[in-house]
């Protein structure tokens, strides 16, 4: 910045700080360097975020909304952040732009048996939520692969998935009615706590899935269900990635419904075994996590047609889980996945998604575009879903390699949309796919939706940059 552009910078920004300040006393404000740094990255190791001009962490909706009255007093951009795990910049910094983190309200407010629901704050860990509610014999669906570290809030930015969406649906299916903030510290309430329900246009889905730029969730509540049965478990490994796609194809075309069918490809599972030594089978191309919670011998009988569609597909060999903790230690290989790959670079998880029946083209062309690009590249995901993470990774200062996985992000994100499928399924536009969000969903859709985000927030002062 020029000396002239600090010295006006500051010269808006001093009274938005002092504003903040002399209406909330008792308001958690860091302003430090070293503190602001801390809040600059969210998990996306490739993008490269500002520097906020602050961190706020509210811990009540009356300071959120006080926050935003006087944000657009003084047309402050606002970024809204959880827990910072997100995988497209979407909580990362903005340059001069105020953070407002919501993990200081982390309350579970009220867990509502008679309607199957639960009242949260945004700042609940999505793992305490799960055990809070399992304590009573009920199930909260969405599990992302990082349920022990990411926030309800976050997880309804970005409308995340996760392992057993393939059954129970994504974050958007579970959520009932939703408390807000608008851009103006104006609060409104989304939604009910009843199952049907179409008075007006759902601005609960609305919110959900929009990543910080719409409204700031304050409070939601969320669908529960009752607890499933255990679940039984399945690993089947395939000589190719493609069979592996197949198997998974052939048995969403027999109407089956495993609440588990994660992939990991040979890449994958060599990082992880190269962790923790635990003896996975690294001659196979691919393996399938398959798990069924369906009551009794259902399960088994599920299980049994998964083997049959797995077996046509030309598996090499096919496991259960004799007991639970067996199982457990196997949802746990798939969940350390990304971690395992972070340990070989810089890693780029990618996130996109086809319709399941072409899961086996987009496992082809990913396999084609890494190696047309000359980068190392891992896959794995909700393969049920037809939602892949083919994930990049370089040695950290190789600027050639990084530019080679750029190229090779671009032509995968064309590659998936001209499948019919998505550039991103669960992770979000956020900042760092921006560019793709046109070529996706089209001119004339991307302008309605810059519509939406005109009339919503008119200053554009809410996580700007991000998504549209
Ligand atoms: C190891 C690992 C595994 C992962 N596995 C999965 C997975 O299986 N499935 C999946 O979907 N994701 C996964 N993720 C990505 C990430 O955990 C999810 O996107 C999660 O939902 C982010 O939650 P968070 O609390 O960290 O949110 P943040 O990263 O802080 O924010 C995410 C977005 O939501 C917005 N936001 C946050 N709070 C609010 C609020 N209160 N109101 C409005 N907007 C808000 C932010 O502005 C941002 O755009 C994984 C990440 C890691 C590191």
């Amino acid at each position: 910045m020029l000396p002239g552009a600090i010295v006006a910078y500051h010269r808006r920004m001093t009274p938005f700080l002092d504003g903040l300040r002399a209406a909330m006393p008792d308001l958690r404000l860091l302003t430090e360097e070293i503190d602001r740094e801390s809040y600059r990255r969210d998990e996306t190791a490739h993008h490269e975020p500002g520097l906020p001009l602050a961190v706020a962490l509210p811990t009540t909706t009356a300071e959120v909304s006080a926050i935003m009255r006087l944000a657009t007093e003084h047309r402050v951009p606002v970024v809204p952040r959880g827990e910072g795990t997100g995988l497209s910049g979407g909580a990362a910094g903005v340059e001069g732009a105020l953070t407002l983190v919501l993990s200081r309200m982390n309350a579970i407010l009220e867990i509502d048996r008679d309607n199957l629901v639960a009242v949260v704050q945004p700042g609940v860990l999505n793992a305490d939520l799960k055990a809070a509610v399992a304590a009573e014999g009920l199930f909260y669906a969405p599990d992302p692969a990082s349920y022990e570290i990411c926030s309800i809030g976050g997880n309804i930015g970005t409308n995340a998935g996760g392992l057993c969406c393939v059954k129970y649906g994504v974050t958007r299916d579970a959520v009932l009615s939703l408390e807000i903030v608008m851009a103006d510290g104006r609060v409104i309430r989304t939604g009910g706590r009843n199952v049907k329900d179409v008075a007006g246009y759902s601005l609960t889905h609305l919110v959900v899935g929009s990543q910080g730029t719409l409204a700031i969730v304050t409070e939601a509540t969320l669908r529960l269900r009752p607890a499933p049965p255990p679940k039984q478990t399945m690993l089947a490994f395939f000589p190719t990635v493609v069979a592996a796609g197949e198997a998974v194809a052939a048995m969403t075309r027999a109407g089956l419904e495993p609440c588990t069918l994660e992939l990991m490809d040979r890449v994958t599972i060599g990082a992880v075994d190269d962790w923790h030594s635990l003896g996975l089978d690294r001659s196979a191309a691919a393996l399938l996590l398959i798990e069924s919670d369906r009551p009794g011998s259902a399960a088994d009988g599920e299980l049994a047609l998964a083997e049959g569609c797995c077996a046509d597909a030309g598996a090499t060999s096919i496991t259960r889980a004799t007991e639970p903790m067996e199982a457990d230690w196997l949802r746990q290989v798939r969940r350390m996945a990304f971690r395992a790959m972070e340990r070989l670079g810089v890693a780029r998880m990618e996130d996109v998604g086809a319709p399941r029946s072409r899961l086996p083209q987009l496992l082809a062309a990913i396999d084609r575009i890494a190696t047309a690009h000359d980068v190392r590249c891992g896959t794995f995901g909700h393969a049920g879903d037809g939602n892949l993470h083919p994930t990049f990774v370089w040695e950290r200062g190789d600027d050639a390699a990084e530019h080679r996985a750029q190229a090779a992000c671009e032509e995968l994100y064309r590659a998936a949309i001209a499948l019919g499928g998505t550039v991103t399924g669960e992770h979000g536009i956020g900042a760092a796919r921006r560019p793709f969000l046109e070529e996706q969903v089209g001119a004339d859709a991307l302008a309605v939706m810059r519509a939406i985000k005109a009339a919503l927030d008119p200053l554009g002062i809410l996580n700007p940059g991000k998504v549209v």
